[in-house]
């Protein structure tokens, strides 16, 4: 008889976007002319820039031709992309990389999700409360987080909780945990963290030979001066951090799919008898195992984003995002609602009116303005009583959306 993973039967049903797309299609048939606004998910809307667009096309006529064809690709990535990466994203900030510490892939939910896989199975994991549900996933999928209890947290699983109270500063953990995700800007608080936080949990996980796994798929949204873009400005970091960034928000890759992480080569974790191990080298031989490498005219696209022209017009872009970020922030002020994020993150997240839960909060927004919302409970816990709404909706969508909320919305 043929088993299944059952660690997979623990995990609860993909509730959030399944639970929204039941309200707001039984919403439309009751109102069947509503005008709905979706400030919910979080893909960006834009399309690539001209500078992509003109890398992608050179690349497949590369593809048409003998001379330049190109068959499998080196399973970490080519060349010309990962010198990019180093020069252009890490050189500027004073950190050092070696090209055999840059592994480009189709994306960081693979590279998040995956990651846990060069890990033992007894460690414990560390997540902020909320969370960007794939670091829980994943490691449930592997049988690393335990059991779900009546509360919605796994068992085997430390939650950090964030909250308003905490100014989403999570705390260090009271017991030992092994493996701490950290994501920073944040979704879906779109909070940050400074060199100063995080240096707290840098000197944590060289005193407890933890490993942080750093997502930094926000990164490019960064505003502010002094907040950190790599963990790897802080001091001791290259021991014990791996970082993931993404082209999906800095420059509209969620549709065309290319990402990296580093692992520098002197992140260790150890065997039960105490002997370190390089992860870089792990990372390395799962990659070449049960990754291809990502296709050679998306590497060109990707590499197209580092031109003097590429980066002018990813500006623009994250800049339009943005724009969108600070009339939804400024909006919902105007009206005396607690906000949060939007400064160096495309996410608002905000604190439900008269402690009303997240759902009704979302049915309220939905019935009252046709204004959909993701209700905050859906990324943990701690997320209960908030909202998210994203900026990478139109201009014109945004407007209207915030001019409703000012109008329309009964609080
Ligand atoms: N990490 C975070 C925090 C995200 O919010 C997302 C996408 O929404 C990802 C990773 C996934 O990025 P990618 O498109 O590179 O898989």
């Amino acid at each position: 008889m043929v088993r299944v993973n059952e660690n997979y039967l623990r995990l609860p049903g993909s509730y959030l976007f399944a639970e929204i797309g039941r309200r707001v299609a039984k919403f439309k048939e009751d109102h069947p002319n509503a005008n709905i606004i979706r400030l919910g998910i979080g893909d960006v809307t834009r399309p690539l820039a001209q500078s992509v667009i003109k890398s992608l096309h050179e690349a497949v006529d590369e593809m048409a031709d003998e001379k330049t064809f190109k068959g499998y690709g080196p399973e970490q990535g080519y060349d010309f992309l990962i010198k990019k990466v180093i020069e252009y994203d890490y050189k500027p900030l004073g950190i050092d990389l070696d090209e055999d510490e840059v592994f480009i892939s189709d994306g960081s939910k693979c590279d998040t999700g995956n990651i846990q896989e060069i890990f033992g199975i007894d460690n414990i994991i560390a997540v902020t409360d909320p969370v960007y549900p794939v670091y829980v996933d994943s490691n449930v999928m592997a049988g690393r987080a335990g059991v779900l209890d009546e509360n919605g947290k796994f068992d085997r699983v430390v939650y950090l909780p964030c909250n308003a109270e905490n100014n989403f500063i999570p705390e260090l953990p009271k017991e030992r945990v092994d493996m701490i995700y950290l994501c920073y800007p944040n979704n879906p608080t779109g909070m940050t963290l400074s060199k100063d936080e995080l240096k707290k949990w840098v000197d944590y996980a060289r005193e407890n030979k933890s490993v942080i796994l750093y997502d930094g798929a926000y990164e490019a949204y960064i505003q502010e001066e002094g907040v950190p873009h790599s963990i790897y400005e802080i001091e001791g970091a290259k021991e014990v951090a791996i970082e993931f960034r993404s082209f999906s928000k800095t420059a509209g890759f969620t549709g065309t799919r290319c990402a990296y992480t580093i692992l520098p080569k002197t992140v260790k974790a150890y065997t039960e008898s105490g002997e370190p191990v390089s992860l870089n080298k792990l990372w390395n031989r799962r990659q070449t195992t049960k990754f291809n490498g990502v296709s050679y005219i998306i590497q060109k696209a990707a590499a197209a984003v580092y031109t003097e022209e590429g980066q002018k017009e990813i500006k623009e872009i994250i800049n339009y995002y943005m724009t969108n970020a600070k009339i939804i922030r400024e909006g919902l002020m105007s009206i005396g609602l607690q906000v949060f994020g939007g400064v160096n993150a495309p996410y608002i997240w905000l604190k439900t009116p008269n402690n009303m839960s997240s759902w009704t909060f979302f049915d309220k927004l939905l019935n009252e303005v046709n204004i959909v919302g993701t209700p905050g409970v859906g990324f943990g816990p701690s997320g209960e009583g908030y909202f998210r709404l994203t900026a990478f909706g139109s201009r014109q969508s945004t407007i209207e959306a915030i001019e409703r909320i000012k109008t329309g919305l009964k609080l």
